[in-house]
């Protein structure tokens, strides 16, 4: 589960088609990284599949299934941005179980699957303070944490490292990689930054002015980037 597949797919706001149709299948379980300089679409690229925003054209699927009529909370995607959105007033722990009460899951079940998470995100001992009592890198593990209690079939990253000090990002981007390791789950991360996708990607889907220049692994975009942009922007040696 978590198989994404994007067929002449096209957006335009008002009369500018900033995405041209695109074909792309992000296959189930890898880490995708979405990477071009700002305002080539990636965004709203991510922000299609999450159902986030409509489609002009062409079809989505997630597992073979048409997912274009399906409305965002049902697709069994986990969005987690780069402002936190979390809760101000509620400890970290209400925060990661906010969506499971909304979903109607009983309580023993939500202590499980928070207890889980928090585990994996080293959050044991800050279920009870308040955001504002932790740190960015926190804040961006709480996030990320009240995805997982969703169990989704993929998680969606828009820059979610970007308010962080250099520092802290490189952890986070440790962090990030362990967790895809652990879940096995499909994750599709936007970035601009190339350190960020060469080190982070199974697959990299290198963006420009929203289409696709190219996509391949790390080592292939380095190796044998098609055109002197995929080189220029992952710094590699064409
Ligand atoms: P990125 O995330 O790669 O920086 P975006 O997907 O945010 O790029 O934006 C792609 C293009 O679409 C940009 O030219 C941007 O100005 C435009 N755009 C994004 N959202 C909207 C919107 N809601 N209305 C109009 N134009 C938009
Ligand atoms: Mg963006």
């Amino acid at each position: 589960m978590g198989q994404i597949t994007l067929e002449k797919v096209t957006k335009k706001f008002g009369n500018v088609e900033v995405i041209p149709p695109l074909d792309l299948t992000i296959h189930d379980g890898e880490f995708t990284v979405f990477v071009g300089p700002s305002g080539c679409g990636k965004s709203t690229l991510l922000r299609l599949i999450a159902g986030l925003e409509d489609m002009t054209s062409g079809t989505l699927r997630i597992d073979g299934q048409d997912a274009t009529a399906i409305p965002p909370a049902k697709r069994g995607l986990a969005m987690v941005f780069q402002s936190y959105a979390l809760y101000p007033h509620m400890s970290v722990r209400k925060n990661i179980a906010f969506p499971m009460r909304m979903a109607g899951v009983d309580q023993a079940t939500q202590n499980a699957k928070i207890d889980a998470a928090a585990k994996a995100l080293n959050l044991t001992d800050y279920l009870d303070r308040r955001p504002g009592q932790l740190s960015g890198g926190q804040r961006q593990r709480v996030a990320i944490g009240r995805a997982i209690v969703r169990e989704p079939s993929a998680f969606l990253f828009d820059e979610p490292l970007s308010n962080l000090d250099a520092a802290l990002r490189v952890g986070m981007r440790l962090e990030i990689s362990e967790l895809h390791k652990k879940l096995a789950t499909t994750m599709v991360y936007v970035t601009h930054d190339q350190v960020e996708a060469m080190t982070m990607a199974d697959k990299i889907v290198v963006l420009r002015a929203g289409h696709i220049e190219q996509v391949g692994s790390p080592l292939e975009l380095y190796h044998t980037p098609r055109n002197t942009f995929v080189a220029g922007f992952i710094g590699s040696p064409k």
